[in-house]
């Protein structure tokens, strides 16, 4: 039998994107090699940053008020609470690229904001030591996304909708030349008139490295914060953005919401420790957790206590950190979706929107030219 359209890969991007395709009455088959919502990629750990004051380009804002309007819509159409607003907080110095970048973006589309200085900060957020010259952007809709659930909640529907979903099945091989597909799994062959790649950090071979894509190895630990977790419950306290001391990778956290004994989930945005998933060191080391309390504790003295969990998951980095999404430069029946460099999970609603109308239609009203494929395919 043969399918519209073939998605490669069921995780943040791929699952999203099989629902919209099923719900617009397309015939889908969907292919993984692990189960669903696992570990072993890129959307696992419990927790996501969703904010709208986008300091890396206010590009992506217009697509993330979207993606807030499609999680909505997937919470009520599963019956889960997946999108939890907690607020959100960056802190930097006042005159620093993540306080002033993420004002800009702010008031550039009308995103409520307010910005509290010096002492102010600890009043409002007794946990918080700000230094000397800083400020911190509050950001009234920030929050965080449930991302297994959310990945559990979009294959639940698309599997009621129609799809056909394959889990523990590998995709071997592909073929695009000529009229539509052909797919070759560790069980059998499928054909379609359209395959969509959304392999996260498995691009490189699913694409037979066309893109200068560099998949490098992150850490996110659980502190037990030498407080307790009550100044940290989900009810006054934010998602948070801190700037490390020389302006560069910034810290981030969650608030207290794996219960008393859970810890707060911190990481450092961006390690960058070059790995594939077949080689990444899953193992997590004593060095990896001293370098997030470290950073962590210098404006919140109380992350300075145990570590009480720890795992390793992958960024699929761009060259220019921007998305990949676009039609694949060589094949017209192959979608590609890659590159999400770190901080794609907020944007998987829209982007399976995105990606349903390209495998449909070959375009899309959204604004994606700053994601485009052609930007620095190695295969022209
Ligand atoms: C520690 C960490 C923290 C992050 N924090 C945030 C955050 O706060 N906010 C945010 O917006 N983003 C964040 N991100 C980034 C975000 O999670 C990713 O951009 C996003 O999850 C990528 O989704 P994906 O669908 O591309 O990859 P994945 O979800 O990994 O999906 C790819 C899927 O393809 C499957 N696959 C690959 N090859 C094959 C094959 N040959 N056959 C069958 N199946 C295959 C894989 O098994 C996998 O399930 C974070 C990432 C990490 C690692």
């Amino acid at each position: 039998m043969s399918r519209d359209v073939i998605v490669l890969g069921l995780g943040a991007m791929g699952s999203a994107a099989a629902l919209h395709l099923a719900e617009r009455g397309k015939r889908v088959l969907g292919i993984e090699q692990f189960s669903a919502a696992h570990d072993q990629g890129s959307s696992h750990g419990g927790s996501r940053m969703i904010r709208q004051a986008y300091f890396e380009s206010p590009h992506y804002i217009p697509l993330v008020l979207r993606a807030y309007e499609l999680w909505r819509k997937l919470e009520r159409d599963s019956g889960k609470r997946l999108l939890h607003i907690t607020g959100g907080l960056n802190i930097g110095s006042r005159d620093g690229e993540l306080v002033r970048r993420t004002i800009a973006a702010a008031e550039q589309h009308a995103i409520p904001f307010e910005v509290v200085e010096g002492s102010a900060i600890s009043r409002r957020f007794p946990v918080v030591a700000p230094l000397t010259g800083d400020a911190a952007v509050h950001e009234t809709n920030a929050g965080y996304l449930l991302p297994e659930e959310c990945i559990r909640a979009h294959l639940a529907l698309a599997s009621h909708a129609g799809a056909e979903l394959l889990f523990e099945e590998t995709v071997l091989s592909w073929n695009a030349e000529g009229d539509g597909v052909e797919v070759r799994t560790s069980k059998g062959t499928y054909s379609a008139e359209h395959l969509l790649i959304t392999a996260g950090p498995w691009a490189n071979q699913a694409l037979h490295e066309i893109f200068p894509l560099r998949v490098t190895r992150q850490v996110m630990a659980w502190i037990q914060p030498t407080t307790g977790v009550r100044p940290f419950l989900p009810e006054s306290f934010p998602v948070f953005l801190c700037e490390d001391l020389d302006g560069g990778f910034p810290g981030y956290g969650f608030p207290a919401i794996d219960g008393p004994a859970g810890g707060i989930k911190a990481a450092i945005h961006g390690s960058d420790w070059q790995c594939s998933p077949e080689s990444v060191d899953r193992e997590v080391h004593q060095a990896d957790v001293r370098r997030i309390v470290e950073q962590l504790r210098v404006r919140m003295p109380a992350l300075d206590g145990e570590v009480v969990r720890a795992k390793t998951c992958m960024y699929t980095m761009s060259p220019d950190e921007h998305f990949v999404i676009g039609l694949h430069p060589r094949f017209s029946s192959c979608t590609v979706a890659c590159g999400f460099s770190g901080h794609g999970f907020k944007f998987a609603s829209v982007v399976g929107e995105i990606l349903a109308d390209l495998a449909t239609k070959g375009s899309t009203s959204h604004p994606i030219s700053l994601f485009s494929p052609q930007r620095f395919s190695c295969d022209q």
